[in-house]
């Protein structure tokens, strides 16, 4: 691991000027994410500023419903009685990831931020286009500043899944530089229950809608979000909803835990009698940003909660879906995952 200079900060405004004067410069929470690239060498920070000491832990209700602060933890997340009770597919969804060690360690602004788990990123030796893009000069929109901004390569371009090994790896939106998919839990639900995210920056405060937070590869697979450099994120608010009786988080994984999704899918639905009055439907493990399932959720809209109208939403959701060849049983698994996930939802299992 290369040589760093280390920060601690106790106020925003000093964690943004601190990240925004000097190039190379990363916030550090859990750290859980961002060392392992450390060592790796995927990712060489001059200085790091440690934001563990701001006051953004804290999770508390207001009047649109909850907000939720980006270094709370993410096992006090999942176990706060607030979030368990009105918005159980996100305490559902992190608890489904990694492991109780890890959840005790990483912070919600770190899970959104978190990189993807595509293993040729994580390879030096090996191409690609997210970690060593095209042009030189960084990744304009993201806080993560590459060796590229020391014009250096981090090792060659291009996109070693495209033909390699890619059983991890996205059957929507992907990109001809990139085919990676997003890893978190967490984001599913949080794009499914209508998240913003309140974020501040050398330019200001601004709300991000969650779904529009993360973003696909196109041709800038080094970018993985829209915040802009020196944006801290503060805090995510999720509004009220009519869900908590009816929400579910399916994670189809090689382990029983500690592992990510090869496919998941965060259902959450406002029913009346066996009608669905509203829904969400989110997938994880099937693209670079959180999936929503729009055209699904407005076919289901005011329909019963039967097997035939699962299915011919799991088909609507399917759209344009398409395999990269190791990762074609998505094609099948998905479907499925969300019937199996509806079912359970709508307790017609
Ligand atoms: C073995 C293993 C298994 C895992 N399994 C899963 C899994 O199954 N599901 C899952 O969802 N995750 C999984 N994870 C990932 C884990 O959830 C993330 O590493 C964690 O959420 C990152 O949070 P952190 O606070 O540690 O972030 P850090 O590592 O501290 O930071 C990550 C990035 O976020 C940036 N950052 C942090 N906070 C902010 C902020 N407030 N504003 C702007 N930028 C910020 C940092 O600069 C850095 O670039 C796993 C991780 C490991 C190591």
């Amino acid at each position: 691991m290369n040589p760093f200079q280390f920060t601690r900060v106790t106020t925003p405004k000093a964690a943004i000027s601190a990240v925004t004067k000097e190039k190379g410069t990363y916030f550090l929470a859990g750290g859980t994410n961002l060392i392992d690239l450390m060592k790796r060498e995927v990712v060489i920070p001059e200085r790091l500023v440690d934001i563990n000491k701001l006051p953004l832990a804290t999770i508390e209700k207001t009047v649109t419903g909850l907000r939720i602060g980006a270094t709370a933890k993410n096992s006090a997340v999942a176990d706060n009685e607030l979030v368990k009770k009105y918005f159980p597919l996100l305490s559902q969804a992190l608890n489904a990831g990694a492991s109780a060690q890890l959840r005790n360690m990483a912070t919600v602004g770190g899970n959104m931020m978190q990189r993807t788990r595509c293993a040729y990123f994580y390879d030096n030796s090996m191409p690609c286009n997210k970690r060593s893009p095209v042009q030189t000069g960084g990744a304009a929109g993201s806080t993560e500043r590459f060796r590229a901004d020391k014009g250096q390569a981090n090792g060659p371009t291009g996109c070693g899944a495209i033909g390699g090994f890619n059983r991890m790896h996205a059957i929507f939106g992907a990109s001809e530089k990139c085919i990676a998919v997003h890893p978190s839990d967490m984001c599913i639900a949080l794009v499914a229950l209508d998240a913003t995210v309140n974020v501040s920056g050398p330019k200001g405060d601004r709300k991000i809608p969650f779904g529009e937070f993360h973003r696909l590869p196109g041709d800038k697979p080094q970018q993985d979000n829209t915040l802009q450099p020196g944006e801290l994120i503060m805090s995510v608010d999720l509004p009220t909803n009519r869900f908590s009786d009816n929400s579910h988080y399916l994670k189809v994984r090689d382990r029983a835990s500690y592992a990510f999704a090869l496919v998941s899918v965060g259902v959450a639905l406002d029913m009346k009698g066996n009608t669905i009055r509203d829904v969400r439907l989110a997938m994880g493990g099937v693209a670079h940003k959180p999936w929503r399932l729009t055209k699904a959720e407005d076919f289901l809209r005011g329909k019963p909660a039967t097997e035939a109208n699962f299915k011919q939403a799991a088909a609507l959701a399917m759209q344009g879906a398409k395999g990269y060849g190791e990762n074609d049983f998505k094609l099948t698994l998905a479907p499925n995952s969300i019937i199996d996930a509806l079912k359970t939802a709508t307790k017609t299992a």
